[in-house]
């Protein structure tokens, strides 16, 4: 199967010696693209047995977040930090999971994400907070906070749902959600803007790295450019949220 992904991206599907791969090919020029075309990169990436199943796993970047899952994990959090005494929401990051896509579509997911940097005068000095599935947002007043509190609750009818909600000088920040991530970041001080790449998400799936800047979809097998430094990417063809591995 002959791929044209991009004018200088191409990929092609085949069998080698009875081994499913892809061939992709970088820097291929635009006369690639005719009737027949003559394939020719500057260099290319030979993909052997590219069944999802084979990509390696390893620790993935998830796992340097600490979950909230229950009110002990949410009160540990607010201590950990001086209840967010002197602390202030730098950098606000939501995404909607879902689009309108290119050919119009609407592609509907039904769910928010939050990536939230809170700075503070006191260690850890800054974290990374990662809601999951928003369910309230509320953005008031951009004052540094004199505290924050936290609470989790749990019903099971009429269906199972958790609520996890953090509210910065009760109603000056206040976001509840169903899933919450926390990680610290003592570094991430100053003017400088750090929520740059996608949001984090549990639920990720493997891209391969294929040249750095280059990632392959475990799910779809579409390969696409972003930036290396972003570990988590939204697939293009399928909508995926991909980790790269
Ligand atoms: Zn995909």
């Amino acid at each position: 199967m002959f791929s044209p992904t991009s004018v200088n991206h191409i990929s092609v599907d085949s069998r080698v010696a009875g081994i499913c791969c892809r061939i992709i090919f970088l820097g291929v020029s635009r006369n690639c693209l005719t009737d027949k075309p003559t394939i020719s990169g500057r260099y290319f990436i030979f993909l052997a047995s590219y069944n999802k199943n084979k990509i390696p796993k390893r620790r993935t970047n998830m796992q340097l977040y600490q979950e909230i899952a229950t009110q002990p994990d949410v009160d540990q959090l607010l201590a950990s930090i001086n209840s967010f005494h002197d602390s202030m929401a730098k950098e606000i990051h939501v995404i909607n999971r879902g689009c309108v896509l290119p050919d119009h579509v609407m592609a509907p997911r039904n769910q928010y994400d939050i990536q939230l940097l809170i700075q503070s005068q006191w260690p850890p000095y800054a974290i990374e907070l990662v809601f999951i599935n928003v369910y309230q947002f509320q953005l008031n007043r951009p004052q540094e906070y004199w505290e924050a509190s936290g609470k989790v609750e749990r019903i099971s009818s009429p269906v199972e749902k958790t609520t996890i909600q953090i509210a910065f000088d009760h109603d000056a920040l206040v976001i509840s959600c169903e899933r919450l991530f926390y990680r610290f970041r003592g570094e991430w001080l100053g003017y400088k803007m750090y929520l740059s790449s996608e949001i984090p998400s549990p639920v990720a799936i493997p891209a391969q790295n294929i040249d750095g800047t280059w990632r392959m979809c475990s799910e779809c097998l579409n390969t696409w450019e972003d930036p290396a430094n972003s570990s988590f990417s939204t697939c293009p063809r399928c909508g995926r949220i991909t980790e790269l591995h």
